[in-house]
Order: C-alpha cells, then structure tokens, then sequence
C-alpha cells in the first residue's frame, strides 16, 4: 500500500515535496491555508522568479547553516533544480548567472508545478489552516494532523509553512513556528532579512529619493560589520536597494536590538584614496564665485548634493569664494563617508526573507525531526536564508526535495 503523506504549506517547497514524494509512488496531500498555491513564489524576483544561481556556494548562507548547507547542495544543487525545472517543462535562462524561466513570468513556474501536482493525482486541501500534529495510536497511520475544523490521518507528514516575511499579501503569518515548537522544537529568534531600513528620525534626508551605484558599509559602534557594492535606494526616511538588503542578514539583529548601527555610504566607490585626492584637487581649482550649488553640479547626482549640504547645513546659494579650501575639501570628502544611524529595519512585511526559525540540530540529514518520527521540515520554516540572488528558492527546492523523497521511501 502507497504511503500516505501531508505536505502542509503549498509554496515552492512544499509543491516540491508533493511532486517529488508523488513521483515515488506516495499517496499525497497539499494542505494549504491560501486559496491558491504558489502565491508567493508567483511574486518573486519582481514577478520574473530568480529561481537558483550559478555562483553558488554554502557561504551565501547563514553562518549556522553553512556547514549543513555544504552536505544538502552537494545532494541537490543548482543543476538539479534546472533539471526539475525541465522536467515541468520550464525552459530556463541565465543572465550572468541568475537563473530565470525563460518566460520571464514567476507565474508559469508556479502554473508547471500546480500542473505537476494535477497529473501526479496530488490532492489540494485549500482554506485550510494547519494547526497541531501528534502521534497518532490508531495502529494504522504515525501521525493525527489537526487543521481548524478537521483531523487527518498519515504516515508522514512535511511542514513547509514558510516564514513571516512579504506577510500581507501571502498569509505568510509564521504559524508554522508556534505549531513547531509545541512539538519540542527548538526556534531561533527570527528577524526580518533581505529588507531596508530606516534611519534615525533626527537624520537629514533628502525629500525626492537618490537611486545610485554606491558602496555602502555597516558597523557596529566603530565595527566593520558588511560592506556592499550596488545600487542604493535612498529615501526620505530610511535605505534599501539590492546592496542594502544583502548586507541586512548581517545587521538586522543588531538594529532591532537598538545597538547602534550606523551605514557609511561612498558615492564614489570606484575610486581609491589617490584617484578622489586628485579629483577633489580638480573640483577646488574651479573655487571661485559660483555658487556651492553651481559647484557641485556635475559632482554627483543632485540630489545627493542636497543631501550633503543640508546635513552640513550648508546653503547651495553660498559663494565658494567665502568657503574655505579645507572647508570645501570637507564637503568633498563627504561623498565618500555619509554617515546615517539606522533606527529600525522596515519589518517582515517588506521583507523577502525571515532569518532564524526551527533549528538545524533539531534536524537529520533528511529533514526529518528527531524526536516525532515522520515529520519533516522544508523551506524557509527552517533556520536557513540566503543572499539576494535565487539562493532563497534553491533551499526551497533543495529542501522539498530532501523531504519529499526522504518521507516517501
Ligand atoms: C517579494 C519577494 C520576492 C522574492 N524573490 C525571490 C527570488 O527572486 N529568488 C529567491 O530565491 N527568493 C525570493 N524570495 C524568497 C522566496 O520567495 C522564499 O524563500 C520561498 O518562497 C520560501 O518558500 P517556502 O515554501 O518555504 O515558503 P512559502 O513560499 O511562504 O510557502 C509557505 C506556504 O505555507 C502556507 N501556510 C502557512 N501557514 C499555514 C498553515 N498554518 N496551514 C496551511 N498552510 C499554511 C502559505 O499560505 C504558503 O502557501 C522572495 C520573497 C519575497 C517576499
């Protein structure tokens, strides 16, 4: 007699569990509280679905999963989740590296897993919010699944109900946590990841936003702690942008703790010390009678100047000739060391990522956890997040594979 297995949560790891554990022969289940699958997956990577990459390697990873993540990569890396892809009959395409569907659309993605899912014989159980797993003592099946207002019977059962984070539209709520740590496991505090912050209120922003290449750097009291390389998104009351949220993951714990994190922005990151030294020595050749404001004009973006000066507070309409040399070597220098104290990150709702949740020591090397048997985690529920860069979807289809496969054998 087939296995009887749940996959509780349908986003992408839990759809890769169905289909994998449905592909040896289990008789399988999706539970899912959404009324659709997939719905955060159809949103990713600006609805264009940054699935893996090729530049992948365990230290894009958190530092408590790094040494786990070498050995699950090694089972299921980059070349088998384009090999899944193809087998749903997704043609993918990479852009230096960065996977894609070739459809540039997260949607069909989610429409060949949903298809998958349909031609297997998986079952979907939708509005249906899961609530407690237990030992089951009928003699026939392991475990009692209860959801709001049902009770089902397996053998194994995975729960892939993602994390907090991109909350609003996706009903990802964390309930998953709450439901696994009634059943003795251990939950890393979580935070939100890959998410921009704000700054402190007493900070001068600029009020029309900056988007620029910068070099961005983070430290703890006078500690280095991330230094990023991209383009920064500045607004009027915080930052993000891609070099704002890789550096996040290292950060976000400091910040919510309120310790005091500061971002040191260079707008000039593609010169050294002597390359800046003689383009500063050119702009002060031109100290004459013209307006700061004339003066900066073709230094950096405008709207970057106004944010120098009116954090030095200084008026654009101030005459050079009344500045200065050291003063105006000064301004200059700014440019390359914008100091900005971070207040609060811009929480899970804006969040791609949720960093923290079930321990990996409450995990074997097939998912499965060790003190209830056939249950199995996959996704983002575990404590495992990655980089910007489809590091955070390779987990997902690594893991539901782990799982998928491991409950169904
Ligand atoms: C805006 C955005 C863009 C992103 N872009 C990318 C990208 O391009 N590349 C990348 O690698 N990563 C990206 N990510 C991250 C990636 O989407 C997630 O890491 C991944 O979707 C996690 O998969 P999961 O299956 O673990 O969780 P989810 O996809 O969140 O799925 C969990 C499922 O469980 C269901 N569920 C929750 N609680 C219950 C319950 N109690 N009962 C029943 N069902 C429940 C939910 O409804 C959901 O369907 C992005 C995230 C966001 C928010």
């Amino acid at each position: 007699m087939s296995k009887r297995i749940f996959v509780i949560g349908g986003g992408a790891a839990g759809m890769c569990a169905a289909i994998y554990a449905a592909r040896n022969g289990a008789d399988v289940t999706i539970l899912e509280k959404n009324d659709r699958l997939g719905k955060k997956l159809s949103m990713t990577g600006n609805g264009r679905c940054n699935l893996t990459n090729l530049d992948m390697r365990e230290e894009y990873y958190n530092l408590s999963a790094r040494a786990r993540m070498k050995e699950w990569l090694g089972i299921y890396g980059v070349e088998d989740v384009i090999c899944f892809m193809k087998s749903l009959g997704v043609v993918v395409k990479s852009e230096d590296g960065y996977i894609y569907p070739a459809s540039g659309q997260a949607q069909t993605v989610v429409n060949a897993l949903k298809n998958e899912i349909d031609r297997l014989g998986v079952e979907v159980i939708y509005n249906q919010q899961f609530k407690a797993v237990s030992r089951c003592d009928d003699g026939r099946y392991k475990l009692l699944i209860k959801t709001a207002t049902d009770e089902y019977r397996a053998d194994e059962c995975v729960i892939s109900t993602g994390s907090l984070s991109g909350a609003k539209s996706t009903l990802s709520t964390g309930d998953g946590y709450y439901i696994c740590s009634q059943i003795g496991m251990n939950i890393k505090k979580t935070y939100p990841a890959l998410v921009g912050f704000k700054v402190d209120p007493e900070e001068m922003m600029p009020e029309n936003g900056v988007r620029t290449i910068a070099e961005i750097s983070f430290t703890l009291g006078n500690e280095a702690i991330a230094t990023e390389y991209g383009e920064l998104q500045i607004t009027k009351d915080g930052i993000s942008g891609i070099p704002v949220m890789q550096a996040s993951r290292e950060i976000v714990r400091f910040v919510e703790e309120k310790k005091p994190v500061y971002a040191v922005i260079n707008f000039f990151p593609d010169y050294d010390d002597e390359d800046f030294k003689s383009l500063k020595n050119d702009m002060l050749r031109l100290k004459d009678n013209r307006t700061l404001a004339e003066f900066l004009n073709g230094f950096a973006n405008s709207n970057v100047n106004d944010m120098v000066l009116s954090r030095m507070k200084l008026s654009p309409t101030m005459r050079m000739k009344n500045i200065s040399v050291s003063m105006a070597d000064c301004i200059l220098d700014n440019y390359r060391n914008l100091k900005l104290k971070l207040s609060e990150s811009y929480g899970y709702q804006a969040s791609q990522v949720t960093t923290g949740g079930v321990s990996l020591g409450d995990v074997g090397s097939d998912l499965s956890y060790k003190k209830l048997p056939g249950v199995y985690l996959a996704g983002e529920i575990l404590d495992v997040d990655g980089r910007c860069g489809g590091y955070n979807l390779q987990w997902a289809f690594t893991s539901g594979s782990i799982a998928g496969t491991a409950a169904s054998i």
